[in-house]
């Protein structure tokens, strides 16, 4: 079968192709600068001329992927905008929902074979930064409309990752939406993959330290000591980014994965823990990492946990890394790429 990647050329999307390609799938890739993503055309050519790269200059125009959808069965839309420098809303939050509602549109129009869409959203979309201060407990029935609702308020002012959450928010609930609005009606069932902060070595090829993606740059400003204490003390769940990319897949081809959003995670972790990994394994090679405090986040007064089993009884993932081998993997990674620090 062939799958339709989009945005083939980003940190998660090149490991989702990787493990299309692996699992015997075809996979037209899209990409909006052919020449900056030709490096994909190298990488995958092992797999026998069954990945293709195509170009989308701009995904929130109507019609946009019209002709990109003709022929396949899947569709994995993975593009969106994930940085922390947008200096407006709408630089993030339209590309994510015209996005999401040009791709859904072409397949209903153009994409008659299209069995299954699997929608990249985020745990941001279910996770929200609540106001008081007791632990709570979120499932794949949580929607984030606290984001959604201070960026409505104050805009930009509500911060740039609050302004990303709300993005991906807007872009999931539109995919449902449309899906309920055209119920009885599409040839097609959707699924959405929520991943934690994805974490792990990257397959592009990123020459310098401003071309990683934004969440392997919080691993790498973590290592440098770029991180204040209160930041070191930010609590969060992360997923390791082959097994995200393993879920795409196998959300693919579980039929009963149709109509579910389905969490991915590694684990919960604080920042000041990859400090910990560094520091026990010398052999590493991390040059002064500070011990930071990591007595500090034992008194910590509330936490976000998480209660899903959908990855593993839906799609049968399990946990494939511990954060001790990520980070190991990352700064292999880093090292072998010559960034500095
Ligand atoms: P990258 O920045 O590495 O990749 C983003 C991809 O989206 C690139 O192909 C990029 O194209 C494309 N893109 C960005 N903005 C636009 C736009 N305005 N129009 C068209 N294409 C655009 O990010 P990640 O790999 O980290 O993220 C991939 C997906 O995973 C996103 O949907 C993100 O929300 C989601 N996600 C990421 C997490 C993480 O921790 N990294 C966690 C949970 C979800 P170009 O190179 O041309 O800019």
């Amino acid at each position: 079968a062939k799958v339709l990647v989009t945005g083939a050329n980003g940190y998660l999307a090149a490991w989702v192709v990787q493990k299309y390609l692996e699992a015997g799938y075809s996979v037209r890739g899209t990409v909006r600068n052919a020449t900056k993503s030709a490096f994909l055309n190298s990488m995958f050519a092992k797999y026998g001329g069954r990945f293709e790269l195509y170009v989308v200059d701009d995904i929130t125009k109507d019609g946009a992927f019209d002709e990109a959808v003709e022929g396949v069965e899947v569709v994995a839309h993975v593009a969106s905008p994930f940085h922390f420098g947008p200096s407006d809303p709408d630089e993030f939050i339209i590309p994510a929902v015209q996005g999401t509602l040009s791709i859904l549109d072409s397949v209903s129009k153009n994409g008659s074979s299209v069995k299954r869409v699997v929608l990249t959203s985020s745990i941001v979309s279910i996770w929200e930064d609540w106001n008081d201060s007791k632990t709570r407990v979120f499932d794949e029935s949580n929607w984030n409309d606290l984001a959604v609702e201070s960026v409505k308020k104050q805009g930009m002012a509500a911060g740039p990752f609050v302004v990303y959450q709300a993005s991906k928010t807007l872009a999931e609930r539109a995919a449902w939406d449309y899906v309920a609005a055209y119920k009885g009606k599409l040839s097609w069932d959707l699924v959405a993959i929520n991943p934690a902060y994805i974490f792990g070595p990257s397959l592009t090829p990123a020459p310098t330290i401003d071309d990683i993606n934004t969440s392997q740059r919080q691993v790498y400003d973590t290592l440098i000591g770029k991180k204040s204490s209160a930041e070191l003390q930010w609590w969060g769940s992360w997923c390791h980014v082959a097994l995200t990319a393993e879920a795409h897949v196998r959300a693919t081809y579980t039929g009963r994965a149709g109509g579910e959003r389905i969490i991915i995670r590694s684990g919960h972790f604080f920042f000041q823990d990859i400090w910990g990994v560094v520091n026990a394994a010398s052999e590493l090679g991390v040059p002064n990492v500070a011990r930071g405090e990591p007595d500090a986040i034992k008194d910590l007064p509330k936490l976000s946990l998480f209660k899903s089993t959908k990855a593993e009884d839906l799609l049968g993932l399990k946990q494939i890394s511990e954060l001790k081998d990520m980070v190991e993997e990352s700064v292999k990674d880093f090292t072998a790429r010559g960034y500095p620090g």
